[in-house]
């Protein structure tokens, strides 16, 4: 292990659209979904939806389909892929859900890379029904954020994340998302840590209003192509701090009685 967690957001992030809408507009159920969005929670408005989509005899083979051809950038796997052979400890933060993002995660063959995913609860019931629920059971124990949507905090999530990993302080977090609910977690990273916000999208346009309130290092991409670039490098950049703090603390004393015996050699050579 590298000592590096990669926390990814999941839409636009990972896959280059919105799931939830990517499956309400390929079948056809944007005005509907549109008509309700103003009346009722976005988390609560998906569960909805599946009633409907449901109720016209949409099966979930035909939306497992749908989500199978959902666009991607051609680096992200690879990305994926490198940072994990790396090392990597690999996790997603949501708030799509879990039937959506394990559908496509297991049709794309990544699934694995992951070490833990954090979603709203997604599962296809008795009558063959996909549920949607919320991550936070919001009427029960609000969280309280005024950051986030009622259903989920991503920065709950990351304390956690963050909790966990206590013990090991040198490890180091990377976080890569696109949305207003990434900004929460955004503000949990610590000085050792970076933040890798979409360039343009919304966490971009929150961080840019006053990018002191990070502690994190700031690092855009704006396309898959460059969140690969940016990703690897910070990768590499954190494996050479650790390096050269190696060196500092344990070689000082036998690379300065290098460099005290290099110039006595020079001098003997005729
Ligand atoms: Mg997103
Ligand atoms: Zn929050």
């Amino acid at each position: 292990m590298s000592g590096i967690v990669v926390v990814f957001d999941f839409d636009k992030t990972i896959v280059e659209c919105d799931s939830d809408n990517w499956v309400i507009d390929e079948l056809g159920f944007t005005d509907l979904f549109n008509q309700l969005l103003p009346t009722m929670p976005w988390n609560s408005l998906m569960d909805r939806m599946m009633m409907e989509l449901h109720s016209h005899g949409i099966t979930i083979e035909e939306i497992e389909k749908v989500l199978h051809r959902i666009p991607i950038h051609p680096r992200i796997i690879p990305a994926l892929k490198s940072a994990h052979a790396l090392g990597c400890d690999m996790r997603i933060v949501s708030d799509a859900n879990m039937f959506f993002i394990e559908t496509i995660l297991k049709h794309l063959g990544i699934k694995e890379y992951f070490s833990e995913i954090n979603t709203n609860p997604g599962y296809v019931n008795e009558e063959g029904r996909l549920r949607i629920l919320p991550y936070h059971d919001f009427n029960k124990s609000p969280h309280g954020c005024t950051l986030c949507p009622p259903n989920m905090c991503k920065g709950l999530i990351m304390d956690r994340i963050q909790d966990s990993m206590s013990n090991e302080d040198e490890k180091r977090l990377i976080y890569l998302g696109d949305g207003a609910g990434d900004y929460c977690p955004s503000l949990r990273l610590k000085e050792r840590d970076f933040m890798m916000p979409r360039k343009n999208f919304p966490v971009w346009d929150l961080i840019c209003k006053n990018p002191l309130l990070l502690k994190a290092e700031i690092h855009g991409w704006s396309d898959g192509e460059e969140q690969e670039q940016v990703l690897l490098h910070l990768i590499n950049k954190i494996e050479m701090d650790k390096n050269s703090q190696f060196i500092s603390s344990d070689c000082k004393l036998q690379i300065l009685s290098v460099s005290d015996a290099l110039p006595k050699v020079l001098s003997v050579r005729p």
